[in-house]
């Protein structure tokens, strides 16, 4: 299999890499699984000693990392740096709490004395999205690394560069070797990895599809996974939201990343009274973004990650036409070089539009008016997905009574889906299950082993 880095503001062919032999991911595997043996039982000491070294090295390099992350995927050079910085606070906020997360926790048992240790359980495979190449990795592998589990990962095979950088991060912090291992694999050798007894857990970021086929073979080995799936997060604004607050976070949360996150706004529910002002002042900030090389910090709309995801974005906005939805703005692909496409806005999306269901991933807008606050919450439940969601009002009140009839896995008063370091983040439904980040996002590749103490004699 090709891991091909092709810069989309061009479409110029970068690198390539050629895929792994069986032989070699043995030879991986047999390294991960030594090293696990001895890493479980470092002290938390020593292990975020490794972690916090890469943390820092992280914040050394963030330019050549931005950098690749803008040339492989296209991301705004700006928002590129922004998430190197984050992926550091990730490896540093478990390199400082991993040891109070995983406490013992003592039982107050009737008779006796018990506890619950979290120890690790092996090694552990993640398979990774593009859309934010560091980002990802630091969710899964700080957390796992800390709790003493060792990672093998499967980046996208778009990103390669990014996924070797971030390798190279482990090796030159120190971390032994086969504590953290990127592999440049096939499907065939992910469904190969997910069979291997040595591999004790599967995680996986990306599409529902990605999710149904890796989720199922975990299944069949009997190996706990948790799934990031998509998402298509519903933008609630209530009739007394303040409204250009409102506009402009619908902007930056729809157009973060070019609209290529799972917790984009991608679906943007106002109530009436404030739908038309909203639309027209959402469509003239859409209207102003400027196209042009990411690395430009003069640049707000950056290209698509791939001319494939172009393709199919564009393909779905004239399907959505086609099937009776009013294009207010964009639709079109831009007239440069690159994979770009217009900042567009969708309106009268029926219930039987195939866009009513969709992921629209890119810079695509869903706008749906509603009659008031139970036809909102309707709407934004009446989706597949169960991601994140967020709701503008200016009574928290009644923004919390809103979260609490969305079934989504997160949802964010007066401010869009968000993710942060001790922040639990996942979903529900087709956005799948277990959670990231936070103490509960070290929580899921740990055995909770009970240990009993009491000193009584077998029944007669
Ligand atoms: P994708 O096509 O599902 O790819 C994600 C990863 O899965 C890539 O490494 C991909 O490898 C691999 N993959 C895909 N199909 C596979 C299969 N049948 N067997 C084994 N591996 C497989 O998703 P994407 O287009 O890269 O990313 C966008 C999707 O991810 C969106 O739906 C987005 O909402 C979701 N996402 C979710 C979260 C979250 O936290 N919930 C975060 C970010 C993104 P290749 O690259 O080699 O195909």
């Amino acid at each position: 299999m090709a891991y091909q880095s092709i810069n989309p503001n061009d479409g110029k062919l970068l690198k390539t890499f050629v895929g792994i032999t069986d032989i070699e991911l043995e030879s991986i595997l047999v390294t991960a699984n030594a090293s696990f043996e001895s890493w479980r039982f470092e002290t938390f000491v020593q292990r975020a000693k490794v972690v916090a070294r890469a943390a820092a090295i992280m914040r050394e390099r963030i330019e050549e990392l931005a950098r690749l992350a803008t040339l492989e995927m296209g991301k705004l050079i700006a928002e590129a740096r922004g998430e190197v910085l984050l992926s550091a606070d990730i490896l540093d906020y478990y390199a400082k709490n991993a040891e109070c997360f995983l406490a013992p926790e003592r039982l107050s048992p009737s008779t006796g004395e018990a506890e619950v240790m979290s120890t690790p359980i092996g090694v552990l495979f993640g398979v990774q999205p593009w859309n934010f190449p560091y980002y990802q990795l630091a969710r899964f592998a700080a957390p796992n690394l800390m709790a003493g589990n060792v990672v093998m990962v499967k980046h996208s095979s778009s990103v390669p560069q990014c996924a070797m950088a971030f390798e190279k991060l482990w090796q030159d912090a120190g971390a032994p070797a086969g504590v953290y291992s990127n592999l440049l694999v096939s499907y065939d050798q992910v469904n190969r990895i997910i069979d291997d007894p040595r591999v004790k857990g599967v995680a996986l970021t990306g599409s529902a599809d990605a999710g149904i086929s890796v989720a199922a073979r975990a299944g069949q080995n009997l190996k706990k996974s948790t799934m990031e799936l998509g998402g298509s997060d519903a933008f609630i604004v209530l009739e007394d939201a303040e409204l250009d607050k409102s506009v402009a976070w619908a902007v930056w949360a729809k157009m973060n990343n070019t609209g290529q996150c799972c917790i984009a706004a991608k679906r943007l529910i106002v109530v009436e009274e404030l739908a038309e002002r909203f639309l027209e002042k959402f469509q003239a900030a859409m209207m102003v973004l400027v196209p042009g090389d990411p690395m430009d910090k003069t640049t707000t709309l950056g290209p698509l990650s791939t001319e494939a995801a172009l393709v199919q974005l564009l393909s779905q906005v004239n399907e959505a036409v086609a099937n009776g939805a009013t294009l207010v703005l964009g639709g079109k692909r831009i007239d440069r070089p690159g994979s770009f496409m217009q900042a567009t806005i969708l309106t009268n999306i029926k219930p039987d539009n195939p866009a009513f269901r969709k992921e629209f991933f890119g810079p695509v807008a869903l706008f749906f008016r509603v009659k008031n606050e139970d036809e909102a919450v309707a709407l934004a439940n009446d989706s597949d997905f169960g991601l994140g969601g967020s709701v503008f009002t200016k009574d928290i009140s009644r923004g919390k009574r809103v979260a609490n009839r969305m079934d989504t896995g997160m949802v964010f008063i007066n401010h869009p889906t968000w993710t942060a370091t001790d922040l639990p983040f996942g979903g529900i439904k087709n956005s799948g299950y277990g959670r990231e980040l936070s103490k509960m996002g070290i929580q899921e590749f740990v055995n909770k082993k009970l240990i009993r103490t009491e000193s009584i004699d077998a029944p007669a």
